[in-house]
């Protein structure tokens, strides 16, 4: 297993040599930003950062880490919610935000190439000006990059009729533990020669292989969008509105819901107008022809009102789609300012089961005296309860602990998993093995073992290594 090193200087000087001085980060005051990510109260201080612009810059640097047993962390932005991108003390980590080059659209195939650096917004920006879609859309798109996108396999808030990153990831390279550089897939809409090799790093986080580069997929962009709200004064009839939405036959490419205290804090942070009083608020968007998708949202507001909604708000264009669409954008960030600690989990359930879910939120919120306010993809039933906190308040933070646990206790018997999109990490590591059984455990832990016996690549992240 790799020693956890302070990097020596020679190290640092073969570094150096590999990329360019410029390239190399070691000054305390350069490094703290990279010594945390988008998860709260985790932060290590890591021994170098470096920026490579090409593939085989990675090789080299990865190949010399091994031959000095230095652990390797690799970062795209950092905006992971797991901690997935948090440093081992002393270790080099290498960020790819640099390499960011869009390399081709291509018409004919209906694929993008990029390295990947690229920021995930651009990706979409680049196949929109030949009238391509790239769907995948996290909440970070603006600045998660698209080589961590396919690390975390992220969701997005299409994710309903569009799926996540996975359903679009065609071919990767990659650099292996050992320093080997790679490709894995191509352009073809049919590949079965051997093992779907890509799949294995997809979602990997970091641990398998560093990306470098991907292909994916992209779609004819839809010609019409519609956007609407509808708000409640219950939870059980927005989740409600959903199952008779998904009944009726309609796949909306949204379906997304912030309970009261997200609707407040939002209202507070962006002022949309939105009522302060509203148990729910349902974003609801449907895509594609122009007729089909007003006759679909005719169909969604009604059902909406038969199912007991208050009120039901559609967008007359798509700039003010946009402003409603804000409403959940926004949540993260505004459930950010209430507090100095923000604690986004991520469990999920299946669909039928998210009142129960949402409810048992609620009643830990109560019994513990936590401020938990709630979003997410309601479509995939996937929940973000969000903890407002201060980390130095090791009572409160020790309370959050217990209601955590029991959080996740109640989604692993309704069925669910402890991570709908954002990764184990280092934030749900400890229920893991819960969740999978000894047996899809230990498997993995086979194929981290398997392709990376050194244990040189984010060491400690989704499981501890074997000894
Ligand atoms: C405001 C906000 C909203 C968010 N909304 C969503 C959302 O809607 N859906 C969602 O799924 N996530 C969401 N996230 C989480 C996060 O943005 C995603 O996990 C994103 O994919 C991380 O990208 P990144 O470039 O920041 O990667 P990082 O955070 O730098 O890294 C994430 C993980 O991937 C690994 N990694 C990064 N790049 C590579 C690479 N090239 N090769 C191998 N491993 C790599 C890292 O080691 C780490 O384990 C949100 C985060 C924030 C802060």
């Amino acid at each position: 297993m790799c020693a956890v090193n302070i990097v020596d200087s020679s190290f640092i000087q073969s570094l150096q040599a590999i990329l360019s001085p410029e390239r190399v980060l070691t000054l305390l005051e350069d490094i703290v930003p990279y010594s945390f990510d988008g998860t709260a109260a985790l932060k290590q201080r890591p021994g170098a950062v470096v920026f490579p612009l090409t593939a085989v810059e990675v090789a080299e640097c990865v190949r010399l880490a091994r031959k000095h047993s230095v652990p390797v962390v690799t970062r795209g932005s950092g905006t992971g919610l797991s901690g997935g991108s948090v440093p081992l003390d002393g270790c080099l980590v290498i960020c790819l935000v640099k390499m960011d080059k869009l390399i081709e659209v291509d018409e004919k195939n209906l694929t993008l190439r990029a390295q990947s650096g690229v920021i995930t917004k651009e990706i979409d920006d680049a196949a929109a000006k030949v009238g391509l879609f790239y769907p995948p859309d996290p909440g970070s798109m603006k600045i998660s990059t698209i080589g961590g996108n396919v690390a975390e396999n992220s969701g997005g808030l299409r994710g309903l009729k569009y799926g996540v990153t996975r359903d679009y990831v065609m071919g990767i390279e990659v650099v292996l533990p050992d320093g080997t550089l790679t490709f894995l897939g191509n352009k073809c809409v049919k590949d079965v020669a051997g093992y779907s090799m890509k799949d294995l790093f997809i979602g990997s986080e970091g641990t398998l292989g560093i990306i470098t580069e991907v292909i994916l997929k992209v779609l004819p962009r839809p010609k019409a969008r519609k956007t609407m709200l509808a708000l409640y004064d219950s939870m059980d009839a927005a989740a409600k509105t959903i199952s008779a939405i998904i009944a009726a036959k309609i796949i909306p490419c949204t379906l997304e819901f912030l309970d009261r205290v997200t609707v407040q804090c939002v209202e507070d942070y962006a002022k949309i107008g939105l009522p302060t009083d509203v148990e729910a608020l349902v974003l609801m968007e449907t895509d594609g022809h122009p007729v089909v998708v007003e006759e679909e949202a005719a169909q969604m507001m009604e059902l909406a009102r038969a199912n007991g909604a208050r009120d039901v708000r559609a967008a007359a264009d798509e700039a003010e789609g946009a402003k409603l669409a804000a409403a959940r954008r926004n949540a993260f960030s505004a459930l950010a300012r209430v507090r100095p600690t923000t604690i986004l989990e991520d469990v999920t359930v299946p669909r039928s089961e998210l009142a129960t879910m949402v409810a048992f939120i609620d009643s830990v919120a109560k019994k513990h005296k936590l401020q938990i306010g709630t979003f997410g993809h309601l479509g995939d039933g996937n929940l973000h309860p969000t903890f407002l906190t201060n980390e130095r308040d090791h009572e409160e933070m020790h309370r959050i602990e217990v209601a955590l646990e029991e959080i996740v206790e109640e989604t692993i018997r309704l069925g669910g998993t402890v991570t709908g999109e954002h990764g184990v990490g280092l934030a749900k590591k400890a229920f893991l093995k819960r969740q999978l059984g000894e047996g899809s455990y230990e498997l993995m832990r086979s194929i981290k073992q398997a392709l990376d016996p050194q244990g040189l690549l984010n060491p400690g992240k989704i499981f501890d290594l074997r000894n």
